[in-house]
């Protein structure tokens, strides 16, 4: 899963807002893309706590607001959606446990670059991703690729669940498949599902 493995390869940036200004971002090096326009966008969206995705064509964006934060990461189409939030969850949950972000932030002489030390703190979760046991993957069978598929759920997901099994959509090549995945995180059964939106 090569993907999986190097997640890094694969982001184009790593965002923690508030509704002003950056507090922090991340990009490959050698990276000098802009993504005001997007982040204007995520900040425009005043609903806390719940993931958001925008496909982009040539990139997808997770994102989420919380404790007036908010946080965004933007990748290769490549990536499922899944990985992109188990990252956002874990860089959230870093970036709390390292700062008292709101103690920081009412600082008078508050500035960005405080968190500066945030940026090698998130090159050692993003190097090793796939070793921090966030995501699990499963296999899934769709009947119209007539392949199986490799299916990425956060556990975070599957543990807070309220009830069992917890439906996925896989949305791939223009279809999209529903999946039930139990406490176990073995799929339940997998069906085709029609799309609108
Ligand atoms: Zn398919």
């Amino acid at each position: 899963m090569p993907v999986y493995r190097n997640i890094g390869d694969f982001l184009e940036f790593i965002n923690i807002s508030n509704e002003e200004a950056t507090l922090f971002e991340w990009k490959p090096q050698k990276s000098f893309k802009r993504f005001d326009l997007d982040l204007n966008v995520v900040k425009e969206n005043p609903v806390s706590d719940i993931f958001f995705h925008r496909d982009k064509g040539n990139m997808k964006l997770a994102y989420i607001r919380r404790n007036n934060l908010i946080y965004t990461v933007g990748a290769d189409n490549k990536v499922q959606f899944q990985l992109l939030e188990a990252l956002l969850e874990h860089v959230s949950f870093k970036f709390h446990e390292m700062y008292d972000v709101e103690i920081i932030m009412s600082y008078e002489d508050f500035n960005p670059a405080m968190f500066n030390g945030f940026k090698q703190v998130l090159v050692n979760i993003i190097i090793n991703f796939a070793n921090l046991d966030l995501v699990k993957r499963i296999q899934v069978e769709c009947r119209v690729c007539k392949k199986v598929l490799t299916l990425f759920v956060k556990k975070s997901m599957i543990e807070n669940a309220d009830s069992y099994p917890v439906p996925i959509v896989y949305v791939h090549e223009g279809h999209a498949i529903l999946c039930f995945i139990d406490q176990n995180f073995h799929h339940r059964g997998v069906e085709l599902v029609n799309i609108t939106g």
